[in-house]
């Protein structure tokens, strides 16, 4: 069900009663209506003359945005399954290539060789850290019955520390930080989160000051994931 607040920052229907009024001079007042049939109820909304003037500027604005726009990256979601561009588009070519491919050819294909590695390779760095997790513990286990704090292997040997470490709880997490700042100690353990910052200077959201001080660079994530046939 749409919120009121989604209702009255809708766009779309917004943009409806501009052409209402640009083509109904007489039209007093318009009346945005959705009929939201899977909960059998209305939402309304409506808009006044300075909104929809704010509106048109920043259509007209977005538009010249669209028009002036030299990159178009692949935007991905549920109306990909209707796209007949699928061929041209950087998301699905791979996929429409090989699936018009006979099996043979289709395992030859360097991608398809790349990621069936890249998964492997990520099952066995899952299994490690698991393995190693349990020979962790088996460590500490030895060291404990052993009564000795070094093991020795064939060529390295392994250092079993007991220390005692504090952790302040989720419940207390609130309190502690009001107890630091009245005790003007708050600055001493905060940090600044600068992973967050910069994907806020990417999204925008930072005074340009700030973001001027950023250096731009292309990285890349590589990301496995299941096809959309396996995962049904
Ligand atoms: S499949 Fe079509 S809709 Fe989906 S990202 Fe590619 S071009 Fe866009």
């Amino acid at each position: 069900m749409k919120s009121q607040e989604e209702a009255d920052k809708d766009r779309q229907l917004a943009l409806y009663s501009l052409w209402v009024r640009n083509h109904f001079k007489d039209a007093r007042h318009v009346v945005l209506v959705w009929h939201m049939l899977a909960f059998n109820k209305e939402m309304t909304s409506e808009r006044t003359s300075e909104e929809l003037k704010k509106l048109e500027k920043e259509t007209i604005e977005l538009i010249k945005e669209i028009e002036s726009t030299k990159e178009f990256p692949a935007s991905v979601s549920t109306l990909c399954d209707y796209c007949v561009y699928k061929n041209y588009c950087p998301s699905f070519r791979h996929e429409t290539l090989i699936e018009s491919k006979p099996i043979k050819q289709f395992e030859k294909d360097e991608g398809v060789k790349l990621v069936n590695s890249f998964a492997v390779l990520k099952e066995k760095e899952r299994e490690v850290e698991e393995e190693l997790t349990l020979v962790k513990d088996d460590l500490i286990l030895f060291s404990k019955q052993e009564k000795i704090d070094v093991i020795y292997g064939s060529n390295k040997k392994v250092s079993v520390k007991e220390y005692e470490k504090f952790i302040i709880e989720d419940e207390n997490k609130q309190k502690a930080e009001e107890l630091l700042k009245k005790h003007g100690l708050f600055e001493q353990f905060t940090l600044v989160s600068w992973a967050k910052l910069n994907s806020q200077i990417a999204e925008d959201n930072i005074p340009k000051d700030i973001a001027k001080l950023a250096k731009k660079e292309k990285d890349y994530r590589v990301s496995l994931s299941k096809k959309k046939e396996e995962e049904e």
